[in-house]
Parts: C-alpha cells; structure tokens; sequence
C-alpha cells in the first residue's frame, strides 16, 4: 500500500480545530541530518501526528516516529541495526512569554512567519535525539563479545563432533 506522505509543514491552530490525525511517511532521504548522524537509514520514516485543543484550550499536537539506522558499534566496529522510536508533544508558540507559561509536558515550538510549524524537522531532531551516545550491539549478538562467550563451547563441541577427515583417514589405513 502507498503511504501517505507527511506534509513539510502544517497550520497547528487550524489542525487542532479540527481534530486532524495524520499517519504519513517521510522519505528518508529528506532527513539529512539524520543520515549524517547514522551510517545509513534503513527505510522511510514512519510518523502519526494527532491535533488537538486540550484542557486550557492550548492547541497541542502529539506526534510518534519511528525508523531503523545503522550504527557502528563501538565494542566490535561493525555495523548494527539500531530502532529509533520518538513520542512527543508539542504546543505551537508566538514568543518567549508564551513559552514560559507553557506545562512542563509540553515541548515549545516557534511558529513560522506563515503560522506554520514544521514537522519534518521535528521528526528529525526528535529521531537524533533518541540516537544512543555509546552504540553498542547487545552483548549476545557483538562479534567482541560472543568471541569470548563462545571460545570455550565452540572448543567442546569440535572434540564431540566426529571429524569427517579422520573418519576417511581410518577407510584409508584400512
Ligand atoms: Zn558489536
């Protein structure tokens, strides 16, 4: 099925008045910043944005992404799959006064000089922000680690294992 694509920017105010609701794709290679973060970007970018008026008639939005990268893992050096998952909320502001009264649950954003927020930024800082300072692969799956944790098992399943070129080198003495 063809996704939809996420809009670059949208009208907050008029989104939240009608309750829009949107699950949209970005193209991964839209976000640049995130692929110079990464080695690569396994897919396009899955993203749902919910608009809403709340409680203190804030117009809020609401807002999830996710999308697979490569990494390099610093114990062993090569690359490893890493999932990016971002959930965030944002209130839509007009100046510094508006974003010092705004509820610690929500994060600020500026609009734009069209009255506009853009959610294709968004979603990027969002995906850098959840990026792990220290990549690493879990320990089971690390070529560093599982030369270590393996080492002796590999050892006791070779002396098990009955070895093909002794059993023809018995055929020959034969
Ligand atoms: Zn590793």
């Amino acid at each position: 099925m063809q996704k939809v694509k996420l809009p670059i920017s949208v009208d907050p105010v008029r989104a939240a008045q009608s309750g829009t609701e949107l699950e949209a794709i970005i193209q991964k290679a839209l976000l640049r910043r995130l692929a110079e973060s990464t080695i690569s970007i396994q897919s396009d970018i899955s993203t749902k944005f919910t608009f809403e008026i709340d409680r203190q008639k804030l117009r809020i939005f609401h807002g999830k992404a996710s999308v697979a990268v490569e990494l390099i893992c610093q114990r062993c050096n090569e690359p490893m799959i890493y999932q990016c998952e971002a959930e965030f909320t944002y209130c839509p502001v007009h100046n510094q006064e508006q974003e010092n009264n705004l509820p610690d649950v929500y994060e600020p954003i500026y609009y734009d000089e069209n009255g506009e927020v853009n959610l294709h930024e968004i979603v990027e800082d969002e995906l850098i922000l959840t990026l792990p300072q220290i990549s690493k692969h879990a320990i089971e799956d690390c070529e560093e680690s599982k030369f270590e944790l393996t080492f002796g098992e590999i050892e006791e399943e070779e002396e098990q294992r009955p070895n093909p070129f002794e059993a023809l080198a018995q055929l020959k003495r034969k």
